[in-house]
């Protein structure tokens, strides 16, 4: 005869309910449904702008920034001074930075981003953002134990590396400027470009992997 076993009800309890839609994407999905239903919007016109934001925005819109600093150093000057000034230089369609700060890493600096509030994101340059960044544990441990969370995405910096820790807001965003990799003189801005990664703009990843690209 089977035994009532707490733990597991438990356990099981936990699993069905992590398959449930969050609050939120149940409240986003409803309001959907009403705007469509009333005509305010088309269904298309919200798929176009997800596409836009997955696709075409991020996170290539940030990486073209990122090349250009490193190609540039004027530009990169103009960036570390006001980054959402020197951004429109660029003339990126639809484009809304706001204010945003580009935080530069080097030998002895490694940058990370985090929203602890909620999950504010420069998107209009890196598009959507990752799931882990909008996660409760993320949030709150990358201020307490940055060095623990790097090293979960495989980032150890050595210990006379400075970890900085950026805490956005509505009003200002941050954007990683990764250290541009060697072997990489003479490369064009696309090529360069196109080893940049989301996460590096963020601060979760520190070296960035130039093979195979050029
Ligand atoms: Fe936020």
């Amino acid at each position: 005869m089977s035994t009532f076993d707490p733990k597991a009800a438990a356990k099981a309890h936990q699993h069905l309910h992590s398959h449930l839609p969050s609050e939120p994407a149940l409240r986003v999905k409803s309001l959907e449904s009403l705007v469509i239903e009333r005509g305010l919007i088309a269904a298309e016109t919200i798929d176009n702008w997800v596409e836009a934001y997955r696709e075409e925005i991020g996170p290539k819109r940030g990486a073209k920034v990122i090349a250009r600093a490193w190609v540039d150093p004027d530009f990169k000057a103009r960036l570390l001074a006001n980054a959402a000034a020197a951004i429109k230089e660029f003339k990126f369609e639809g484009n809304a930075t706001g204010h945003l700060q580009a935080v530069e890493n080097t030998e002895t600096v490694q940058n990370i981003v985090v929203c602890t509030l909620c999950s504010c994101y420069p998107f209009s340059i890196l598009g959507m953002s990752p799931v882990w960044y909008k996660s409760a544990a993320y949030r709150s441990r990358v201020v307490r134990e940055p060095r623990a969370v790097l090293a979960e995405f495989g980032v150890t910096p050595d210990e006379e590396i400075a970890v900085k820790v950026w805490d956005s807001t509505a009003e200002l965003r941050f954007i990683v400027i990764p250290q541009r990799p060697a072997d990489t003189e003479g490369w064009s801005e696309d090529a360069l470009a196109a080893i940049v990664t989301r996460n590096a703009m963020i601060g979760s990843q520190r070296v960035l992997d130039p093979r195979g690209v050029a």
